[in-house]
């Protein structure tokens, strides 16, 4: 057997089949002359035979032959795995069209008329070796797109496995750890309480850290447990009045804002399909960034929805130190802050776990800002019907 290189540098062999030896010794020759290498068969069954042997680029077929003729001759190499790939042409004197589509029907690719005439038979098989290369080399890239979509679809698969371990070993983690947290924040909290000025300065200061570092560390937990329910405590969307849902937000944070003087405001807003706890959460983390982050003036928060293609696109606008465009896409990666924890206390996943939310409602979130001139974050919520 040639391996296909091999093939390609070799001259293409054609079988011709027909039962009369002066139109094989006409065609052969001709065709030898042009740089084929032809084999013939004198009836339908050899050159069935044939071609299962020589495994010809291409078969020129005459339909008029006894015993087997050539439209049953084609069936038979068409029924046969490997034969039936290759082209076939038939050679006839029949002028009459249902002929000439039975040709067809059975498998041909063309046909060419008798008497033949030899540049016409030439052109012709030049066209369907060409067109036969062409179809080998689309079939061979498909098989190999299938291959790579198939990969790619177990990569993908074996990724989101990956992914929801980490997601529930991250939740299992932090929801443990709870426990004994709280217990060590709160017996740190009682030894403040009761010692507090018994003890010398030092241990004063070092109680202060431990209580400080323990607080930090539930505030981390409690982020990450919010981060990792995104998807494992997850809840069916159902109609969501995000109104409704932005006031509780405002009741919320009622004590930050007191405390800052934040004047925040809103316009009317939709309802919309969503996981309700979601969506309170996404504007408590947007409207609690809006006032922490604020500049030397009191917060103005004001949050409005407008119709977008598709859905509504959400906007919390603030007048706060606003961001070098350089992070704009930073900001919504876990554990990545701007500031050191003195500046402005924080654990990184706020952002984070907003992006996580809003892709998984479909929509998109991105912020418009600049140094000194407020921020405004956006996010999209696709419209759904209910019950989808
Ligand atoms: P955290 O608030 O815990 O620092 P986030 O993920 O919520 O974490 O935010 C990431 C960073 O994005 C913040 O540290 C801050 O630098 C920047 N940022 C977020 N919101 C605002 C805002 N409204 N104005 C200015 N900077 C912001």
């Amino acid at each position: 057997m040639h391996t296909p290189e091999a093939a390609e540098s070799i001259a293409k062999t054609i079988l011709i089949v027909d039962d009369v030896p002066a139109n094989l010794e006409v065609v052969s020759r001709h065709l030898e002359n042009h740089g084929y290498h032809a084999v013939v068969a004198q009836s339908g069954q050899e050159g069935v035979e044939r071609a299962e042997r020589v495994r010809p680029n291409l078969i020129l077929l005459d339909v008029l032959m006894p015993g087997i003729d050539g439209f049953e001759t084609c069936r038979r190499l068409k029924a046969n795995t490997s034969t039936r790939d290759i082209p076939v042409i038939f050679m006839t004197a029949l002028t009459d069209a249902a002929d000439k589509l039975t040709g067809f029907e059975v498998g041909a690719v063309d046909y060419v008329t008798k008497p033949l005439d030899g540049a016409e038979v030439l052109a012709r098989i030049d066209t369907h070796l060409s067109l036969y290369a062409l179809r080998r080399e689309l079939e061979r890239q498909n098989a190999q797109l299938r291959q790579e979509i198939a990969a790619r679809k177990q990569t993908q698969e074996a990724l989101q496995r990956s992914n929801t371990e980490l997601e529930q070993l991250a939740y299992v983690a932090s929801h443990d750890m709870q426990e004994p947290l709280r217990m060590v924040a709160s017996y740190l909290q009682l030894v403040a309480q009761r010692y507090q000025g018994k003890l010398d300065a030092d241990a004063d200061e070092f109680i202060g850290f431990a209580v400080d570092g323990a607080k930090r560390m539930q505030a981390l937990i409690n982020d990450m447990l919010a981060y990792s329910r995104v998807g494992t405590k997850a809840r069916p969307f159902a109609p969501t009045d995000c109104e409704a849902t932005v006031d509780m937000a405002i009741f919320d944070l009622r004590v930050a804002i007191a405390e800052s003087g934040a004047r925040v405001t809103r316009g009317p807003l939709p309802v919309v399909m969503a996981d309700g706890p979601q969506l309170a959460q996404l504007f408590r983390n947007l409207l609690g960034n809006a006032i922490k982050f604020r500049g030397t003036e009191p917060p103005q928060v004001h949050i409005d929805a407008e119709a977008a293609d598709g859905g509504w696109c959400f906007a919390v606008r603030d007048n706060g130190i606003g961001i070098a465009p350089e992070y704009f896409d930073r900001i919504f990666v876990l554990f990545q802050r701007l500031h050191a924890r003195r500046e402005y206390a924080g654990t990184g996943i706020g952002l984070a776990l907003c992006k996580k939310i809003v892709e998984r409602h479909g929509g998109r979130i991105w912020v418009e800002s600049s140094p000194s001139a407020g921020s405004v974050f956006r996010f999209t919520i696709p419209r759904r019907d209910e019950g989808s």
